[in-house]
């Protein structure tokens, strides 16, 4: 046999062809800003995205970072406002709470990747909005977080950057709370190089959202949302500039019509590794709760028992095999490990979050990879978990 070589993890899988035809069209007539016509692609892109994901109102804008920090903005928060975010999580999520003037809370994550609910109840009291993000689309029990922030009255962000495709008790990650934020960044489900979608059902969210992504003048016209809502926030709020462009929104809307097969096979892929990981006892993978059908294009677990030096020597061993993985919290300066976000001023220690990120791996397993590429990551990662652990019954 053959021995396949480790595949490119980090390759993007090919634009669909039906994109093309419209970037060319879009080249030829220079029409490139969203509010040249009132069926620019963006506009288009936002009508198609709302019905997929089946929520009211969408707006596209340059980044899913660019929807959160609208997010908190359209919700009229006051300055200074206590946004309870988790703890693991991408600096954008911290960042987004900094830019709108509010200041983030960190709530711990438990070893199954979700938000730990103990603590979260216990700074409900003295919080005013929570932004709740599904990291590497690991779901929070939405139904303990939806019925507690109910009950304290405070509004619910979901960062779904990374959960197009996640269903929760059947409903698109993203529409459970108030306002739902995607990312079309190239490591994400839908690539646009860059790109953002911001989702409600709230008519007077979805105007304040639109007049500050942009819409200047009463170029909110150009978008399906109530007339009255933007007539009464003409004039009176910031400009922030946060648009897609039309060519951003073109190469994204083909690709619309590929996440049904995108979300099967990514799925098959994480369940095909994950099976064989837990298969071994150096290993522990996360299950999902039993709301939640997840769009996975990577694999997180955790190291069992392993010492710092062992999980080091763990990714080295991997790497060898050329398989890239990484510890959140052991390589350096990752963008993931909250006691990173210096620009937060002093972090308090999270205890519990820190000793996930000291054990929890993270592999990329981009959807078009088959099944002897994924046969090929997970045996390499057996084979460096068993190098380190159980260097006596390796290669004897
Ligand atoms: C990628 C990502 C973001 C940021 O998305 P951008 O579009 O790059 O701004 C935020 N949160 C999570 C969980 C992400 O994975």
């Amino acid at each position: 046999m053959t021995p396949i070589a480790a595949p490119n993890v980090h390759e993007a899988e090919p634009i669909p062809e039906a994109a093309h035809a419209d970037v060319a069209r879009l080249l030829e007539t220079g029409e490139l800003f969203r509010y040249t016509s009132p069926d620019a692609p963006a506009a288009l892109l936002e009508r198609e995205f709302a019905a997929v994901i089946g929520s009211r109102y969408a707006l596209a804008v340059s980044s899913c970072s660019a929807a959160l920090f609208l997010s908190l903005k359209a919700l009229d928060l006051p300055r200074g406002a206590r946004v309870l975010i988790p703890a693991f999580t991408f600096a954008a999520v911290p960042s987004a709470v900094l830019h709108a003037d509010c200041t983030p809370v960190l709530v711990e994550v438990g070893e199954d990747f979700r938000l730990d609910l103990a603590d979260f109840r216990a700074k409900l009291d003295a919080a005013d909005a929570v932004m709740i993000s599904h990291m590497r689309g690991h779901t929070s029990d939405m139904n303990a977080l939806l019925a507690l922030a109910e009950a304290h009255g405070l509004p619910v962000i979901e960062d779904a950057a990374h959960s197009l495709g996640t269903t929760w008790r059947d409903r698109n990650i993203g529409t459970l709370g108030q306002i739902g934020c995607f990312s079309f960044q190239s490591y994400k489900l839908v690539n646009a190089g860059e790109g953002g979608m911001l989702v409600t059902d709230d008519p007077a969210v979805i105007a304040r959202a639109v007049i500050m992504s942009g819409a200047y003048e009463h170029n909110w016209k150009k978008h399906d949302i109530a007339a009255a809502h933007a007539a009464r926030w003409q004039n009176r709020l910031p400009l922030y500039n946060m648009r897609m462009s039309n060519l951003a929104a073109a190469v994204i809307r083909p690709q619309l019509a590929e996440l049904p097969r995108r979300v099967r096979d990514g799925r098959a892929n994480h369940d095909h590794v994950a099976a064989q990981l837990s298969a071994v006892p150096w290993f522990h993978v996360p299950t999902p709760l039993a709301a939640e059908r997840r769009a996975p294009d990577s694999i997180q677990f955790s190291l069992r028992g392993f010492s710092d030096g062992e999980a080091t020597a763990f990714i080295d061993a991997a790497a060898a095999r050329g398989v890239p993985a990484q510890i959140f919290g052991m390589s350096t300066d990752n963008a993931r490990a909250f006691w990173n976000w210096q620009f937060l001023g002093l972090v308090p220690d999270l205890p519990r979050t820190r000793s996930l990120l000291m054990r929890a791996c993270d592999v990329r397993l981009p959807v078009r990879l088959n099944r002897a590429e994924l046969d090929h990551i997970a045996g390499a990662l057996v084979l460096a978990a068993e190098e380190v652990k159980a260097p006596r019954a390796y290669g004897t």
